[in-house]
Order: structure tokens, then sequence, then C-alpha cells
């Protein structure tokens, strides 16, 4: 029997997420999550799909990202889905960063875990996490393939002159500063879907596709490559997020920390974590904002406003950058669900051959479809992303092809 399982393991500094998945039939087996690792409040939210089991929890301290993984194991071997399992091909991982060497998926070994580990400067709070579930997993099952799949890998292909900042080169490169971009499982997954939707080939296409989570970044993406994406160095560049910033003048951080005293973790923390839609309202859920703003709440409409202004001048700059666009793809959290953003963020670029179609927009669903009316010369889609599966994808063909 070929095994055709992927268990696939997003390991964050506090939590893990974790699907198995079979790549037979690309179902979903078991999903769920681990979080507060390391607090007494630890809970593990466990769901069988397979057998119809129905959901568990747990609850009570998990110490470290070891007792994490290992009462996951626990519970997929409860509904006869171990690790030990034969049916398990390989453990696919989320590494946010990859930096410039580790631009593909790949099969873990000492070397490729050191690198990840050297990056860990430019990706503090990620990495230290990412390499702790690549650890605990090859403990658990030695034997196993591991393979890494690198958030930064479908930005890779950025061309010099989107990937450096104007900086002094070599300060730049000793401290290995340019921008990397983030998202880029979903930018890619959603890319090739987005294409398949309009019935062309990925290389047959030029796409803006903006992620719009909680995190939230914008792609500019010609014949299936990346051109250029609104996150940097660190994911804090770019649109408006939750609670991140986005693009600010540099120099707002040298003013806070001469003018206000604030020190640069102060402002990193500022910035990352009480900044974006949060700093701007107290309120970082889109569908929070949106009922504040139909009781006609100030605050939540500039947040909103703000937002959406942001994210309009993306759409326009990456226009710029592709010349043409065949459409305007929308993903994630909001951008899946929100009819709202999706209007405004189009509204007025007529000229751009963008409409959005009320109806269709309004309609919902959870199924990648077109929401621009059949004159548009710019399409405008809704594709729901899956990283999990796209994780799982990239590992299971890796391995597959050994
Ligand atoms: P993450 O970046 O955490 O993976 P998601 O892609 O799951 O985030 O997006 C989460 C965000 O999506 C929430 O913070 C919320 O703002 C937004 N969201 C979810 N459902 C809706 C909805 N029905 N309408 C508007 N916004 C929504």
């Amino acid at each position: 029997m070929t095994p055709t399982r992927v268990l696939v393991l997003n390991s964050g500094s506090s939590s893990v997420k974790y699907q198995l998945i079979d790549m037979a039939d690309r179902s979903r087996l078991a999903v769920g999550l681990a979080e507060r690792i390391g607090e007494e409040t630890s809970a593990l939210h466990h769901e069988p799909l397979a057998g119809g089991g129905g959901k568990r929890e747990r609850h009570g301290r998990l110490a470290d990202h070891d007792a994490a993984l290992e009462a996951v194991a626990e519970e997929l071997a409860a509904d006869g889905m171990g690790l030990d399992s034969p049916e398990l091909a390989v453990i696919g991982h989320r590494v946010v960063h990859g930096g410039l060497k580790l631009t593909v998926p790949t099969l873990v070994d000492d070397a490729v875990l050191k690198e990840i580990e050297r990056l860990i400067p430019v990706a503090p709070l990620h990495n230290p996490a990412n390499v702790t579930g690549i650890r605990t997993a090859q403990r658990l099952r030695p034997d196993l393939p591991q393979v890494a799949v690198f958030d930064t890998a479908f930005h890779s292909a950025m061309p010099e002159h989107a990937a450096r900042y104007a900086i002094d080169v070599e300060t730049a490169d000793a401290h290995r500063v340019r921008r990397y971009g983030f998202h880029g499982t979903s930018h890619a997954y959603v890319s090739r879907k987005a294409a398949e939707l309009l019935g062309k080939d990925p290389s047959e296409v030029n796409l803006i596709v903006l992620h719009l989570g909680n995190g939230a970044s914008a792609s500019a993406v010609r014949g299936g490559r990346c051109e250029d994406t609104s996150m940097g160095l660190t994911p804090l560049e770019g649109l408006v997020m939750g609670t991140r910033s986005g693009d600010i003048d540099p120099a707002v951080v040298f003013h806070l920390g001469r003018v206000a005293g604030m020190s640069m973790d102060e402002v990193d923390e500022l910035l990352n974590k009480r900044s974006g839609l949060l700093g701007l309202c107290g309120d970082n859920d889109m569908r929070q904002i949106r009922r504040r703003m139909a009781e006609g709440d100030a605050a939540a409409r500039l947040a909103f406003d703000i937002y959406i202004h942001r994210l309009k001048k993306y759409i326009g700059a990456y226009y710029a950058v592709l010349g043409t666009v065949d459409a305007v793809v929308f993903t994630a959290g909001v951008g899946e669900n929100s009819a709202p953003v999706r209007e405004a963020a189009v509204a007025g670029l007529a000229e751009l051959g963008l409409a959005v179609d009320g109806e269709l927009n309004a309609a919902g669903g959870k199924e990648a479809r077109l929401i621009s009316p059949s004159y548009a010369r710019v399409k405008v889609a809704v594709v729901p992303t899956d990283e999990e599966l796209e994780i799982a994808e990239q590992s299971y063909a890796l391995v597959a092809s050994r």
C-alpha cells in the first residue's frame, strides 16, 4: 500500500494548527488546534472528520510544543490515525521564513534546520516555533520524511528591483535586509485557482491577489510568478491589517524614540500589535467594524476608509506594475466574506476596467467565483484560500517524486 496521508503542521509561537489530509481524494481526515501552549489555560480542539466521531476538547496546561504535539498524536491515535500509521506519507510544515536559500518545498535535514534557525533574526516570532515543531515531529516519527514549505517561497521570484529597498547595498546585504514577502503559500494557491476559474493556464494570466485576513498582503502575479508583493523584510509592511500598521514613514520610528521616549521594542509592539484597525478604532474584526459603522460610529468608519484607501493604492500600483490585468482576486477571512470591502476596494475604478456586480458580490458561498459583471474588462473574483491543502500538495509531490 502506498501511503497517501499528509499531516500538515502550522506551529505558531503559542499554538499548533494541524490537518490530516488524504491525498488520494484530498479529503480531510482530522483538523485541530492546540492553543495557549505554555499557559495554564492551554486547550486542544480536535475534530476527526472521517468516521464521524465528533469534536473533542482537552483542557489543561500543555507545557511546550513537545507536549502539544504529543497530545495531538494521542488524539489522532485514538481515532486510529496515529503518527505510527503506515498510511502516513509525510509531515508537511509551514515555515514562515526561508530567506534567499530555501525557496522551494524542502526535505528537512540538519542543514535545512540550521538554515531555518539562522533566519530567526528576520522572523523572530515565527521561525523558532517552526523549528520546534519540526524537531518534535522528527522525534515522534524519526523515519518519516518531513517537508518544510516556506511562506516566502512564492515571492522569491520577485525581480531584484522589487525585492531591494533603496538603502545602502552593503548594509542591506550584511544584514539580509530586503523584501521577502509572506503568505506566499496562499498567493500561490489562489493564483492557480483563479487561473482555473478563468479557464486559463496560470502562465497566461496577470493577477492582483489580495489576501485579506488578520494579516493582509497584496501581490502582483504575472504568468504564475510573483512580480511584487506588499509585505517586506517582515510581515509588517504594506496593507492596513488587523493589528499591524502596514506602510508608514520609517521616520515615525525615530520620532517616537526621540520625542515619546519609546524603546525599539515598544515601537515594534505598537506597530505590530496595537496598530492597524485595532489601533484606529479598538476593533480588529471587520464584522464588528461593519456593525459599528451601521450604528454611525465615526472611528469605525474612518478605520474602514483608511483600510480601503490603502487597498486601493495597492490595486493601482500593481495594475501599473503589471500593465495589463486579467483579474483582481480576493481571498482570506475578510476577502472571502466581506462584500462591502470588495465593493469599496474597486469602487471608482471603472476606467481601469474594474467593476463589481452587486448581486454576485453579495451572494456569498464557499466556491471560487466571479463577482464582476459580464462586460467587465478585468474580472473580479473571490477564491477561498487553502494553505493547508497547498502545503499537503507540495509536501506530497516532493516525497512522491523521490
Ligand atoms: P488569519 O490571518 O488569522 O488566518 P483569516 O484569514 O481567518 O485570518 O481572517 C480573519 C479575519 O477575517 C477576522 O479577523 C475578520 O476580520 C474577518 N472575517 C471573518 N469572517 C468575516 C465576515 N463574515 N465578514 C467580514 N469579515 C470577516
